[in-house]
């Protein structure tokens, strides 16, 4: 290092080399000094490039690997822990296809910036590559402290992004890995939180989860089912069966939903309780509830060309698909191109889906109740409603879940929430109906409650189209006209449609 007069300091390279007389004496020496901080800088710039993220300036990578093995080495000495997290922004993809990529970036950049604010200078925010960062939290005494913080992350990232003028939300799913509850080195441990990244995916977004050991057998499962979808998807292996809606004053078919099913080639019939989990987490859901909610206006309208009385068929929407940028303008092209009036198609989303964001919700609702389609709420009584949400939301249809209805003939408060579901229903001007009505005692406890309709085994299991139109050609009273008679005589279950 040299010193030059004006005191800045740079860095040289010397040499020097004898002057030698005659005889051969030194006699003095010719010293080079060569200015080389400006090679110096540029290879200190390509080491941090190599290391770090262009666009966020983060660590890569490479460098929280080389940090990782330290903190470890040091959590071993000093008998404390190490967490990783694992954070994968939430449907950030429809943000960079549909806004750019540069707002994409400046996105990713804000988000960036907030995580860092949030940790100790001891950790480590890194940028794993797209839209996952992966956090390193050194030498933590307890998982407890992780799941703090990750509880602060969630706070801090779901507050709006201000970039290009416009506010942008977006959330995260946050999976957590522990050393060395759950791993021994860096590479088991990153798996093991982005396996529970996952799991905080198909817990519905925007939460975090701890690893835990089941998961890693589900995490093989997840991958088969996922690319038997993608398959499922192209070789049209999906088809939908409808369960009919019954007035429970009249017995006559009021509506149909629609519930998709999957025949695999080698396993055979599969339920949605084992997919659409998984579909949601990967993202499959929006293309296959695109196929279902085409696929239900396709049905509806050749029954009406066909000359058969049908009636509005409900879709299930899935909070991924109902967030989905695009939503809206897709059912409003599906009923374009299947010249399905509207008012047949009613799609039921949960309350969780509603109250997640209930004032964007309450837009998208009011779009679609201005195309005519009509709303309901699904598995009512399960999630979490704000009252005056309720009222606000133009929502047609209350579906009380089928929990409550499960035990109304022999618990006294499932009966309280029933009937106290089915007066606010009539104050708010939304129809009620009850699913998974299996018996003829609590069709008649809902009768008699003066729930709308009811849906469930008790009149009839889900059919498949063919058979659902042979009950809409039947003229379709759904009930015995002497219900309150012994089960033997009436319901579907025991006779046609069924057998037809
Ligand atoms: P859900 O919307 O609450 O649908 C009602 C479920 O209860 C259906 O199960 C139906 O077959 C079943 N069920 C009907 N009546 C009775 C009864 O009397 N007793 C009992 N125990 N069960 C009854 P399924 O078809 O297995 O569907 C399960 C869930 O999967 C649905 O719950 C819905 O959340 C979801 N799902 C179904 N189809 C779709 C779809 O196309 N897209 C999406 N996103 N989700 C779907
Ligand atoms: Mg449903
Ligand atoms: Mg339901």
């Amino acid at each position: 290092m040299l010193i030059r007069r004006d005191g800045l300091e740079f860095a040289i390279e010397d040499s020097a080399a004898p002057i030698h007389n005659r005889s051969g004496k030194v006699t003095g020496a010719v010293i080079v000094f060569h200015d080389v901080s400006q090679s110096r800088a540029m290879s200190q710039k390509m080491t941090h490039q190599a290391q770090h993220d262009l666009l966020t300036g983060l660590p890569n990578r490479a460098l929280l690997t080389e940090h990782f093995i330290q903190a470890i080495g040091l959590a071993k000495r000093h008998c404390k822990q190490v967490a990783l997290l694992f954070l994968d922004l939430d449907d950030f993809k429809h943000i960079n296809d549909s806004l750019g990529h540069a707002i994409g970036d400046q996105l990713l950049q804000s988000v960036a910036n907030r995580l860092t604010a949030c940790v100790r200078n001891t950790d480590m925010v890194c940028r794993q590559g797209g839209d996952e960062f992966v956090i390193l939290l050194a030498e933590i005494d307890h998982p407890q402290g992780a799941a703090q913080i990750a509880e602060k992350l969630l706070g801090v990232l779901v507050k709006p992004h201000r970039i290009g003028g416009q506010e942008l939300h977006v959330t995260v799913s946050i999976g957590i890995s522990v050393y060395p509850d759950d791993g021994n080195d860096v590479e088991t441990i990153m798996q093991n939180a982005d396996t529970a990244m996952f799991h905080a995916k198909t817990n519905g977004r925007n939460n975090f989860q701890f690893f835990r050991d089941h998961m890693n057998i589900n995490a093989v499962h997840r991958l088969t089912v996922e690319s038997s979808l993608r398959r499922a998807l192209k070789q049209e292996e999906f088809l939908l069966h409808y369960q009919p809606k019954v007035n429970l004053a009249s017995g006559a078919l009021t509506g149909a939903e629609a519930l998709i099913r999957w025949q695999d080639p080698d396993i055979g019939m599969i339920y949605p309780g084992q997919f659409v989990s998984i579909a949601e987490a990967c993202g499959l859901i929006v293309p296959i509830g695109h196929w279902v909610l085409r696929e239900a206006c396709r049905q509806v309208r050749a029954w009406l060309d066909s000359g058969l009385p049908a009636v509005p068929v409900a879709v299930n929407i899935s909070a991924v698909e109902f967030r989905h940028i695009g939503f809206v303008e897709g059912v409003a092209s599906i009923l374009k191109e299947t010249g399905l009036a509207p008012e047949f198609l009613q799609l039921e989303l949960t309350e969780s889906i509603l109250m997640h964001d209930a004032d964007s919700s309450a837009l998208v609702l009011d779009a679609l109740k201005a195309m005519g389609v009509r709303l309901a709420i699904d598995d009512f009584g399960t999630g979490y409603s704000s009252l005056s949400y309720l009222k606000r939301f133009p929502i047609d249809t209350l579906k009380i879940d089928q929990s409550f209805v499960r035990d109304i003939v022999t618990d006294t408060d499932d009966a309280t929430i029933v009937s106290a579901v089915i007066g606010m229903g009539k104050n708010l001007k939304q129809r009620v109906i009850a699913e998974g009505v299996e018996t003829q005692a609590q069709f008649e406890f809902l009768r008699d409650q003066q729930c709308d309709e009811g849906q469930g085994f008790h009149f009839s299991h889900s059919l498949p189209a063919l058979d659902f139109s042979f009950l809409l050609a039947d003229g379709n009273c759904l009930i015995s006209q002497n219900a309150g008679d012994a089960e033997t005589d009436s319901s579907l279950k025991r006779s046609p449609p069924l057998s037809i």
